[in-house]
């Protein structure tokens, strides 16, 4: 049986705007680093790669954080022009900062014009909780009804991380409850389901909110039915992805691999590994 594969969650980033104490923790001890760091900055090669992976189309994640990550707003003109380049294959999600934004409609127009179908919000690396609306943050408001009216999706960063800095605080996927209640119509992805703290907490409003899903992102494969156990029942609202090329993360196509070995329906599995994503993300 072959599925054909979306991956809704990988990072091709701006290494080189990488913070050295981030880029040692991102680039861990994997082989392929020198490998990675040239296909960073050439979509063709990259495109070879998902060939060769076996990978239909990604839905490819940059924010700004310049505190935490070494991200300035330079990186969504990089993650506008690669995608591009990588035509209907990658899928381009983007960001405003919370704190940092100063005309936050100016931004979204930006990123609208430039073809981003996304927006992430990163409360541990943007160290902002994400529903600082409601306590008169401008920023996620506007950036929030914008995505909503034009039909952008809102990626949340939902569960720990390890970077330097990073305010777990935030990271509760509890937060994005009050988005789904103000933002009706916004499709909320919830990535990395909350692990490995609040799964119960993600399941919960993807099981609450028919437009919140979860990215099942950032998890071992074969660990997926001990954070989700109830994953077959709940395939309608699970995306797959992988995080590559996270530290851990062996490929897109290896952790792939290992998700088609755990036991759940042919069903279930289109679902998870393509049908989602594209409703959720479009064709
Ligand atoms: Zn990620």
């Amino acid at each position: 049986m072959d599925i054909p594969v979306i991956d809704a969650h990988i990072h091709v980033q701006p290494w080189r705007m990488v913070k050295p104490e981030a880029l040692r923790l991102m680039q861990g001890n994997r082989p392929d680093v020198a490998r990675l760091s040239e296909m960073m900055y050439d979509p063709a090669m990259f495109l070879r790669h998902l060939d060769e992976e076996r990978i239909e189309r990604v839905v490819n994640i940059n924010y700004v954080s310049p505190d935490i990550m070494g991200f300035s707003e330079e990186a969504l003109v990089y993650a506008a022009d690669y995608a591009r380049r990588c035509g209907g294959r990658m899928i381009a999600v983007g960001s405003v900062h919370p704190t940092l934004t100063r005309d936050p409609d100016r931004a979204m127009d930006g990123l609208i014009a430039a073809g981003f179908r996304g927006i992430k919000m990163h409360p541990s690396h943007q160290p902002c909780r994400p529903n600082a609306y409601r306590e008169g943050n401008r920023v996620l408001e506007t950036a929030y009804r914008r995505a909503e009216e034009a039909g952008l999706v809102l990626v949340v960063h939902t569960g720990t991380s390890i970077f330097p800095g990073a305010r777990n605080v935030h990271a509760d996927p509890i937060y994005c409850d009050d988005i789904a209640i103000d933002f009706p119509r916004l499709r909320i992805v919830l990535a990395h389901g909350g692990r490995p703290l609040w799964m119960e907490t993600a399941l919960f409003l993807a099981r609450r909110f028919p437009n919140v899903t979860i990215d099942l992102s950032g998890i071992p494969p074969g660990k997926l039915l001990e954070y989700f156990p109830r994953l077959e029942e709940f395939a309608d609202k699970m995306l797959w992805g992988s995080d590559w090329p996270a530290p851990g993360v062996r490929g897109m196509r290896a952790n792939a691999d290992r998700f088609l070995e755990l036991p759940l329906s042919d069903g279930a599995r289109r679902k998870i590994l393509h049908e989602n994503a594209e409703r959720v993300f479009g064709p």
